[in-house]
């Protein structure tokens, strides 16, 4: 593969876990999402955890600060490539990530508003594994169970529907001008999530090879 240093940015619900998944068994490169570290933290009860969740559960973002330096020893360790998910979420993101390191390419993993929200309304992840299933697009045989290590499946917190709309203008609001900003910079690939997800797969892949 040709870039090592990308970042997907979309709106939540788009697919950027479920393809991010795919994109590191396929390179070797590192996962990092900050959602699911963020998880993680209020999983454990750390501090840092503790600080998050309040403003996760709204759908709120949580402050730059806490964000940035809570990723940027982990990309500083990645030398050999890592897939961002999640993060940059915010201008001032974006400008604190461009201090850490230069990025290959940019991923837009653009869906519309009303599908997101069917999405999300549908979402389930397996508590064990992080493994992301569909109800309606990509159903588990057994709506509770994880099909690849048996583990418990669960609704997030933040995917209710009075959260969702509030996630999705968070979006709108921070998140969104980072599509000018990277587009600016000539990093900027678009990619259509309305499509089934291997084909945003082979989409993605092509766009790396590139
Ligand atoms: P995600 O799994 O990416 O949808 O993230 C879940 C929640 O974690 C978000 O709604 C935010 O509350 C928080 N979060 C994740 N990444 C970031 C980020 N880069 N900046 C601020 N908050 C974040």
């Amino acid at each position: 593969m040709g870039y090592a240093r990308i970042a997907l940015l979309g709106p939540p619900g788009a697919g950027k876990g479920t393809q991010a998944k795919r994109i590191v068994e396929a390179t070797g490169f590192v996962h990092l999402s900050t959602g699911d570290i963020l998880r993680d933290e209020v999983a454990r009860g750390t501090q840092l955890g503790v600080e998050a969740k309040g403003f996760m559960d709204r759908g709120e973002l949580v402050p730059d600060e806490l964000i940035v330096n809570m990723i940027r020893g982990r990309i500083e360790a990645a030398s050999s490539g890592f897939l961002l998910d999640g993060f940059p979420r915010t201008l001032a993101q974006a400008e604190a990530l461009e201090k850490i390191v230069a990025l290959d390419i940019v991923i837009n993993i653009n869906l519309s508003r009303e599908e997101v929200v069917n999405r999300l309304t549908s979402r389930r992840v397996c508590r064990n594994c992080g493994a992301i299933y569909n109800l309606h697009f990509k159903p588990p045989a057994d709506p509770t169970r994880c099909e690849a290590c048996g583990g418990a499946l669960y609704q997030r917190d933040d995917d209710q529907p009075d959260v969702i709309s509030n996630r999705y203008q968070v979006y709108e609001e921070s998140t969104a001008p980072l599509v000018e900003f990277y587009r600016q910079r000539g990093l900027l690939q678009d990619v259509d999530a309305e499509r089934p997800s291997d084909e945003v797969f082979e989409c993605i892949t092509a766009l790396l090879r590139a």
